[in-house]
């Protein structure tokens, strides 16, 4: 053995003992006659002390054994902010195994540290850090409950194939060019949907997998091409099946990894519900500020813009603020002003209750003695605001929700504590793609529809049929969502015939799921939750890359190894590729 213990391990009780221990050298400390190290691993920092005799030649982050015995340390040097504060090793020997031959970008020591993107060119340095490598332990943690939840469950973990034809989440494939048959090429799987799907028709009833997944997104701030998924299928089981295996997979996570006990059963908000009260299918509920319909309020106005509104079904909704007066200045509001006209709505009114209950505000022309109605409705009182839109209920929702999230992103993180955690159900089925000029799935088309809504919709309005599917969201994040699946044929052609795929697309795209199922299929559902977000929400982060090994920048590019790159004319002629311009 190359070490006898951790550098987070000695305590007094260790006094006098012999030990070896091995690590890096965070700092050195030469006070002339002595010399005081920090020997840091990933488990800690123990203080050892060389004697002024010592010949080697030691630098930061060398990595060293050191030979020695435990003492306590002086009164008053203990540091009672390092579990091995109490004591220090005495070095008899110290053997060097590799000392850096230049200077490092950066010290993991120290508490300045470099932009993310030095960071993450380095990672194996930043990963020396222990704040930057607790969270990959953590992520590790999680995916052991996990594994451990749904084994003890009977679920089977299974992999399926990387390279495979293409899945569709919405998102553009990566693709792989195929050596052997040029000019086909595999697509990487965005989930695994359709083969837990086949594996339901073998009969597997309990499927799961931890499983990397691929989506050539054009990336915002917050995503990876190359993401993780909780992946899970069962079969013989309604939707309540699904919520209640998730629902407790979930508390055993936060009881293992947290030793936080998930209270009570987890709120089930229908989409509408949520659309009208946070105009968010994802709220952030700890905010508070809920939509309130004052549309009453403003029925005798003198305000035709608001009447007119009102006749032709619209709405007035807003929702109110505590103790926002003095921040609610007149260049906020302009700003507000702006993000609701650029979502298509004329602009907001406002009005804010000063102290002394003075009113100020751009509503208060309109209100007139209306403002007391909708104060004692919304209980507010002296330094509250009340942000309002008007317009077509859904924009209305749309641009308030906008405002919410702003808001609360800029002035309340305070609130921002604790978890929230709850289900979003009833998703509508299908939504319209301008793009595309066509009805697509908003979850993915393998959803079961409402029935119902089905039969009484298909003909008139697709946007009105709800889909058996759900949303788990943990403080304003859509940690997972699945659904119902359809398993039978004749019901999946019929779907996929709304959404206007051809029968020649069905055949080539989907014609081995509608084949096994002819060939008897159970009732199946699942969901899929993306274990980077749970794992940041767990670690209170807000970036998923400080979860993930090496990561990439938000533009797609991984600055350590500098892929993605060229490659040369050989590779390129084997796959009969030829790279041209336009
Ligand atoms: N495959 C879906 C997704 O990745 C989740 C599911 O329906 O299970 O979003």
């Amino acid at each position: 053995m190359l070490r006898t213990h951790t550098c987070g391990e000695l305590r007094i009780q260790d006094v006098g003992k012999k030990v070896i221990l091995a690590g890096w050298i965070d700092r050195i400390r030469d006070l002339g006659g002595v010399k005081f190290i920090m020997l840091r691993d990933r488990y800690g920092l123990t203080q050892v002390v060389l004697s002024s005799e010592s010949q080697v030649e030691l630098r930061r982050e060398s990595v060293v054994q050191i030979e020695g015995v435990v003492r306590e340390r002086p009164k008053e040097t203990i540091n009672r902010d390092l579990p091995t504060g109490e004591v220090e090793v005495v070095a008899e020997k110290i053997t060097v195994f590799s000392s850096p031959i230049r200077d490092l970008p950066f010290y993991p020591g120290e508490t300045k540290l470099p932009s993310e993107d030095v960071r993450l060119r380095y990672r194996y340095i930043d990963l020396r850090r222990k704040e930057a490598m607790d969270k990959i332990i953590v992520r590790h943690n999680v995916a052991q409950a996990v594994r451990n939840y749904l084994s003890s469950q009977g679920f089977v973990e299974v992999e399926t194939p990387f390279l495979t034809k293409s899945t569709p989440e919405g998102a553009r494939d990566f693709l792989v060019p195929s050596r052997l048959k040029p000019g086909t090429f595999y697509a990487l799987p965005q989930s695994p949907q359709l083969f837990k799907q086949l594996l339901m028709v073998s009969g597997l009833d309990r499927y799961f997998q931890i499983v990397r997944c691929f989506r050539d997104e054009d990336l915002r701030a917050d995503r990876q091409p190359e993401f993780t998924q909780i992946d899970i299928e069962m079969s013989f089981n309604t939707r309540e099946d699904v919520l209640q295996v998730t629902e407790s997979m979930l508390r055993h996570v936060f009881k293992q990894v947290l030793g936080l006990e998930l209270s009570g059963k987890l709120d089930r908000l229908t989409y509408d519900y949520c659309m009208n009260t946070y105009g968010s299918d994802k709220p952030d509920r700890r905010l508070g500020m809920e939509f309130k319909d004052v549309s009453d309020c403003f029925k005798d106005a003198n305000y035709h813009i608001v009447s007119n509104v009102l006749i032709q079904g619209g709405v007035v909704k807003g929702f109110a603020i505590n103790d926002f007066s003095e921040k609610m200045t007149r260049k906020l509001a302009d700003e507000l002003d702006e993000v609701a006209k650029s979502l298509g709505l004329g602009g907001i009114m406002w009005f804010a209750v000063d102290q002394n209950d003075t009113l100020r505000g751009s509503a208060l022309k309109h209100l007139e003695k209306n403002y007391k109605e909708i104060m004692e409705k919304l209980s507010m009182r002296a330094k509250d605001v009340f942000i309002l839109a008007v317009g077509r209920n859904s924009s209305v929702n749309i641009v308030l929700g906008e405002i919410r999230k702003i808001l609360g992103e800029r002035f309340f993180s305070h609130l921002k504590t604790g978890f929230d955690v709850f289900w979003v159900i009833d998703f509508p089925m299908f939504e319209y793609s301008e793009e595309e000029n066509r009805f697509v799935a908003q979850h993915h088309p393998f959803t079961m529809p409402n029935l119902e809504d089905l039969e009484k919709y298909k003909d008139s309005d697709l946007s009105k049929i709800r889909a058996q599917s759900y949303d788990i969201v943990i403080n304003g994040f859509e940690v997972g969502s699945g659904s119902v699946r359809i398993h039978n044929a004749e019901l999946q052609r019929e779907v996929f015939k709304l959404m206007q795929l051809s029968e020649e697309e069905i055949r080539i795209k989907f014609g081995f799921l509608l084949e096994a199922f002819q060939y008897g299929a159970p009732p199946h559902g699942g969901i899929a939750l993306g274990l980077d977000r749970l794992v940041a929400i767990i670690c209170n982060v807000s970036s998923i890359r400080d979860v993930i090994a090496f990561p990439k920048t938000s533009s797609g590019v991984c600055p350590l190894t500098g892929a993605p790159d060229v490659v040369n004319e050989r590779q390129l002629k084997e796959f009969k590729i030829k790279v041209g311009g336009d």
